[in-house]
């Protein structure tokens, strides 16, 4: 399989299964005292590091099959007609310490309700980062505002806070900065920035469930925070996603809005429909799903904090791997992918591509992650739609064209280099299998190229 066309789903589930099973056949002997150079590279015919599978996902277990059952068994399936959605939803914004949480379908609806809720919408722009998923750009193209890319700090895989002022014109009215990879971007700047600007900030934490900084979860720093419960996340139910707030009123908003514009608590009208809404809610068997999920996520963020910030100490003085830098504010990462850099000229200038090859090979799976999606045609199909040319100038649009490059970005989509989550389920031997790995591969370098 070709590691740098694989998007971030295909990858998570060929590194918790498939390949793997290939190279957990035979019992050879696992690699240890030999020194590092001595030995032969997996890519290569050598021995692998490691050939013990890693951890699949997701995992569940047999309370949450009964669960579900049971709501199958009551005929009960949409929350106007059971308590599951809204118990998931209080004891999220407690999880979370926040006073409000409504569910949505997925987490790209959670993010198009929360800008409608904000009222960004037709003419308006919004700063956001192009290091992330894709629907971080498509729900401002979705909601006929143009995304303004502030360019990416490749130290720190998250927007640049340095890049933001610069790109703030008359019609900007939101930041939508995101915690990609589970790592908190820099809040006090962004922050700042949009209270000195006037702007809203809605947060993706689509990928930073329990991520902290300043000891306040990610999500609940902005004006709203949107989250992911999509199979492969921390917190997965197949499809499903959040807003949370602490505005009551807003958030009132936002619970008519997604149940088709009806009254809720402050929202109210003389007849049935005070504000025009449409239909996001979650179903009754997904919240049950995110209820028993849940029970395990506070101790499996945990550990991947832990096995992280040990893994950056294993691998951090190898030459040429340059794990990411925390902010200062940061109380804890959760790793919904654990990221370092690949230098090139420091392995013999070996491409990523064959790094990653050989790395795969020890048996440590891995992904080249986001590519440049900026330059995709999404967003010249937009800018050419019927919604685009009349709601903007074409001086703006064609302004915008001009500004499309970001080579911090390009940079870190050149170098990055991703494990998944699952892998991070494990114990400080494995993290040193990975370290391991790496390491080898540097002794060997001079046979890589
Ligand atoms: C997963 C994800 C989304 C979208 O969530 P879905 O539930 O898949 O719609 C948005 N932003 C980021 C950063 C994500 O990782």
């Amino acid at each position: 399989m070709n590691t740098r066309r694989m998007t971030r789903r295909q990858f998570v589930s060929q590194a918790s299964t498939g390949t793997l099973a290939a190279l957990t056949l035979g019992s050879l002997p696992a690699y240890g005292n030999l020194t590092n150079k001595a030995t032969k590279l997996a890519i290569q015919g050598g021995t692998p590091v490691r050939t013990k599978a890693w951890p699949s996902w997701p995992i569940w277990d047999r309370a949450a099959e009964e669960r579900v059952l049971a709501i199958l068994r009551s005929g009960n399936w949409y929350r106007g007609q059971g308590q599951t959605v809204t118990e998931f939803e209080g004891k999220y914004a407690q999880l979370l310490g926040v006073k409000r949480c409504t569910c949505t379908v997925n987490g790209t609806n959670a993010l198009l309700t929360a800008l409608h809720a904000l009222d960004v919408g037709v003419g308006d722009e919004v700063i956001v980062s192009p290091y992330t998923f894709i629907a971080t750009y498509n729900v401002v193209l979705n909601s006929t505002a143009l995304p303004v890319f502030a360019d990416t700090d490749p130290e720190t895989f998250q927007i640049n806070p340095d890049k933001i002022e610069e790109r703030i014109t008359e019609r900007t009215r939101a930041i939508l900065p995101v915690h990609i990879l589970g790592i908190p971007a820099d809040m006090d700047r962004i922050m700042a920035i949009a209270k000195k600007h006037n702007l809203v900030v809605i947060e993706d934490a689509c990928q930073a469930w329990l991520a902290q900084y300043r000891g306040k979860c990610c999500g609940t720093i902005g004006d709203l925070g949107c989250f992911s419960f999509q199979n492969s996340k921390h917190l997965p139910c197949g499809e499903g996603g959040a807003v949370v707030g602490n505005d009551e009123a807003l958030m009132d908003r936002i619970h008519s809005f997604h149940n088709c514009g009806r009254p809720y608590g402050s929202v109210k009208g003389a007849t049935g429909y005070p504000i025009m809404g449409t239909n996001r809610r979650m179903t009754e068997y997904q919240a049950a799903i995110l209820l028993n999920q849940m029970q395990r996520l506070e101790a499996d963020t945990q550990r991947r904090w832990a096995n992280g910030q040990y893994l950056t100490s294993q691998i951090k003085d190898i030459p040429g791997i340059i794990p990411c830098k925390l902010y200062e504010g940061t109380t804890r990462a959760v790793y919904h992918l654990y990221p370092f850099r690949y230098k090139k000229e420091y392995f013999n200038n070996a491409p990523r591509a064959k790094f990653m090859a050989a790395l795969s090979a020890e048996g440590v799976p891995c992904s080249g992650g986001y590519g440049p999606q900026y330059r995709d045609e999404l967003i010249e199909d937009a800018l050419t739609s019927k919604n685009f040319t009349r709601s903007f100038p074409r001086e703006r649009l064609d302004q915008y064209r001009k500004e499309l490059n970001y080579p911090g970005n390009d940079q870190l989509c050149q170098e990055a280099v991703w494990l998944s989550q699952n892998m991070l389920l494990t114990e400080k031997s494995d993290m040193d299998d990975i370290a391991n790995a790496i390491r080898k591969i540097y002794d060997n370098r001079d046979k890589l190229a």
